[in-house]
């Protein structure tokens, strides 16, 4: 049995195991996404709406580059595999922007879909800087932490977004 933290209860090779599953299934979710983003980015009506569709895919884009990066660091292969959270949201999204098609509420109803989308990659980010700030892997807590506030980021400005126009045009 590998040494356990001195605070902790978990030994160090469980919470590995667990940080590198986790990894696997982020990089998994955001490949997902990039084709979620770029339909939602076509569909969205409002310009800035739109904008801030398009800009989250390029830093989508990023954030898969950084997960290379941190499996890099603690000398892995990067290999993602399937999300099914991510699957079953972009499902719903898929759902919903046909229910809405052509409906004033369309934009609103993108909004909530794609911020449902954040709030599960908040989640997932959050852990995994936690268990590399646990494990002392500094440079990968650097990494996630900086996709993280990314994820952060969007989903505040898409709440400006809805507070600004899509909502009050519905
Ligand atoms: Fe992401
Ligand atoms: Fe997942
Ligand atoms: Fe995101």
């Amino acid at each position: 049995m590998k040494s356990r933290k001195d605070n902790g209860s978990m030994p160090n090779a469980h919470l590995h195991e667990l940080f590198v599953d986790e990894l696997r299934d982020v990089l998994g979710a955001e490949k997902q996404l990039l084709k979620g983003l770029k339909k939602m980015a076509d569909k969205a009506v409002g310009q800035s709406l739109k904008d801030a569709f398009a800009s989250h895919y390029t830093e989508t884009e990023e954030q898969i580059d950084r997960l290379k990066q941190v499996f890099a660091s603690i000398d892995l292969t990067a290999r993602g595999k399937k999300c099914k959270a991510m699957e079953g949201l972009l499902n719903e999204a898929e759902e919903i922007m046909e229910e809405f098609e052509g409906d004033e509420a369309l934009d609103a109803a993108l909004i909530a879909a794609a911020q449902k989308v954040e709030h599960y990659e908040i989640a997932t980010y959050g852990c995994l800087v936690t268990y590399a700030t646990l494990m002392e892997h500094e440079e990968a807590r650097g990494l996630l932490q900086t996709t993280l506030d990314q994820e952060k980021e969007t989903d505040s400005k898409l709440t400006e977004i809805a507070m600004s126009e899509s909502n009050v045009a519905a």
